[in-house]
This record gives structure tokens, sequence and C-alpha cells, in this order.
């Protein structure tokens, strides 16, 4: 019987952690070492699972697959903290919004164009509605730091380890990574996953690999649980903002947050008034604290995964890795555990820059 590869996960937030929770489940012996269980940017993140607009045809392809993995996971993590909401979208003028239609009706995704009436009908507490809006039922979002945490601890029951340290580098075998370096130790490995969002340029740059990434901030306001004001997603005009399961409305004037301006109090205030303003019978609606994340975004903005031009070090970053992460946890650990390259993964690899 052929030996149990040894891997070690550097990351856990929601990229590690379903790249570690694939590869344990399919009996990988699996490390997972972070400075923190669930993340840095993924803390951060609006979360919304969507194939929307703005996108290449084949991005748009490899997102809308990744959204139905995320239901294959929930068959496989059940309680696993997503809703299904569906979305209302018009921050686009109004021809760029018909042109979405147009093309993502054509690529299969699930469009629907509605009315000021409808929307009211959908979302009843929206102060202003557009005359028209795109909605697609097929969308959502995820609780992604409890998401993280359920695939770290349901590897970990299938026998991964999780050790809380900071990774200063890499065990080098000849031209070979064969482990990492951390504040708690040395950790042999037959593959090491770069998991590490922004963490992860100056581990690259230690071995002389370059990561072209940029980390744009966003700002999200968060409320206090309310009662129900929202249904779904609302992607209004620079103003982008859900409502999680226990009742706390989350926006940003974009989902990938808003500049933080000079003043980050003055503009979460801003924002969160803009908020208010938006939703009816929102008095009581109270600020509970912002958020500013940094977002993993490679330099072309699609992902970065495969072999780092490096035997042994395999790298997982991008933006948008809450609606990737359970379809590239699962063609990472193929390509791992195979040593075999999926094609669905061809155009992803840090050697296009
Ligand atoms: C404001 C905002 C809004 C967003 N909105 C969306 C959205 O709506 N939809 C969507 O799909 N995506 C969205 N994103 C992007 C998404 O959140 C990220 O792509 C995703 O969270 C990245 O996850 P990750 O696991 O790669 O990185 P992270 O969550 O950043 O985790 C990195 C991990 O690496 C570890 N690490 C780093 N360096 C070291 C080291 N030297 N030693 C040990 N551990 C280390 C950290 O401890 C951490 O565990 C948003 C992001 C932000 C910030």
């Amino acid at each position: 019987m052929a030996a149990r590869k040894r891997v070690v996960v550097i990351g856990s937030g929601i990229i590690g952690a379903s790249i570690a929770w694939h590869l344990s489940r399919r009996s990988a012996d699996v490390t997972v070492i972070a400075e923190d269980i669930g993340g840095v940017a993924t803390p951060n993140s609006f979360a919304w699972i969507n194939a929307s607009w703005g996108n290449p045809e084949f991005y748009y392809r490899f997102r809308r697959r990744a959204m139905t993995e995320w239901k294959r996971l929930a068959g496989d993590l059940p309680g696993l903290p997503l809703s299904w909401c569906g979305s209302l979208c018009w921050d686009l003028p109004p021809e760029q919004l018909e042109a979405f239609a147009d093309e993502h009706s054509r690529w299969g995704y699930g469009i629907e164009r509605i009315g000021r009436a409808e929307v009211l009908r959908r979302e009843p507490y929206l102060a202003q509605a557009p005359d028209l809006a795109v909605a697609v039922a097929e969308e959502g979002a995820v609780e992604p730091v409890a998401a993280a945490r359920m695939m770290l601890a349901d590897a970990e029951a299938h026998g991964a380890r999780f050790v809380t340290g900071d990774v200063s580098g890499f065990i080098r075998r000849g031209e070979r990574i064969a482990g990492v370096v951390s504040s708690v130790g040395m950790f042999e490995a037959d593959d090491v996953v770069l998991a590490a969002g922004a963490g992860a340029i100056p581990l690259a740059e230690g071995v002389g690999i370059t990561i072209p990434l940029t980390t744009p901030p966003g700002l999200l306001v968060h409320s206090r649980p309310f009662e129900k004001r929202l249904n779904g997603l609302v992607i209004a005009t620079e103003l982008h903002m859900r409502q999680t399961a226990d009742g706390r409305i989350v926006a940003g004037s974009d989902f990938g947050g808003s500049a933080p301006g000079e003043d980050r109090q003055e503009t979460a205030a801003a924002l969160f008034a803009k908020v208010k303003a938006n939703l009816t019978d929102s008095a009581g609606l109270a600020l509970e604290t912002f958020t500013v994340g940094y977002r993993p975004t490679p330099a072309d903005g699609f992902p970065i995964i495969g072999n780092a031009g490096c035997a042994g070090l395999y790298v997982a970053i991008m933006h948008s890795g809450v609606t990737l992460a359970p379809l590239v946890g699962l063609l990472a650990s193929n390509e791992i555990l195979s040593e075999q390259p999926e094609a669905e993964l061809a155009a992803f690899r840090l050697s296009r820059f």
C-alpha cells in the first residue's frame, strides 16, 4: 500500500480550510498551520456566492461550477451556514445591466428582469426601488468563518492536525520544498500548500517566487441583530447589503467593501446612515462595528492555483475565495494527490505572469 501523502497547508481561511478538508477526506496526512482559525480576509468578507457580471465566460463557468460545489459540500457537512437567498441587482447603468442580463441569460444563468413593483414585493423594506433590476435566484451567501471552522473541525475528525503558529520559511531538500519552518517547530511534508492569502507574498519571496498580488482595502459595516429587513442580497446602486442568519445587516458601497478613506470611523458612519436611509422602519437599526479587510487580488483578477514553479510547493490565492472555496478544494486536492493536472485549472497557473 502506498504511504499516505504528508501535506502541510499554510492558512486556515476559507481556502486553506477547504483544501485541508478535501485532502483529509481522501486520507492524506494533513497538518494545517496558521496564525488564527478562520483566516484574515475571510472574516472581513461580504461572502456573496455568485457568478455575476464583469467576467469572461471561462471564469463565469468556473464560478458557476463553484456555486454547485457549495451544494455538494453542504451535503457532506450538514449545517454549513449557507443561504441560497437569491439576489437583486441594479448597480450598473441601464445599458450595462441589460447587456449583463442578455449575456448571462445566453450563458444559462438564471436571470430574471423585474420591475419596481416586483422588487418591492420581494424586498418590501426598501425605501427606493429601481425601474429595472436583475434577479438571480441561484445566488447566495455563506457565513465564511463558521464554514471554515466547520471544515477544519471535520478535517480534524478525519485525522488532520491543526497547529497555531507563524510560518517563517520552508525546509528545502535540493530543489524541492520539503516542509515548513515555524514559530512552533519544523513540519516535514511531501507537499506544502500556500493558502496564506496576502501572507503568501513574503513566504514565496523567501524562495525566490514572486506572487503578483494587490491587497485593496474594503470597509464593511455590520449592524446589531435586527428584525428581518432583507430577504436576499441587494446589490443596489453603490450600496450592497445582505442580512445574516443572526439578523445583522452587512453592507458596503460595493460587495468588495468601501474605500476606507482618511477617517474610517467617519466613512463607516456615513455608509451606515445610507443603509438606514435605504431601509424603511429602521429607526432602531444600530451600527455594531465596521471591518476593513484586505482582498488578496492577483494582478489580473483571476485566481492563482497550482504548482508554484518549485517542486513540493502548491499555491492557492484569490479574490472571490468565498465563492470558489469548495471547487478549489476539490481540484487542488485532486492535483496534489494524483500529481495529474486538472484541465479546469489550466487558466489559473502562476506561470501565466
Ligand atoms: C471586504 C471584502 C469583501 C469580499 N467580498 C467577497 C464576496 O462577496 N464574495 C467572495 O467570493 N469573496 C469576497 N471577498 C474575497 C474573499 O473573502 C477572499 O478571497 C477569501 O476570504 C480569501 O481566503 P483565504 O483563505 O485565501 O485567505 P485569508 O482568509 O486571508 O487567510 C489567510 C490565512 O493564512 C494564514 N497565514 C498567512 N501568513 C501566514 C504565516 N506566515 N504563517 C502562518 N499562517 C499564515 C493566516 O493566518 C490565515 O489563516 C471579499 C474580501 C473582502 C476583504
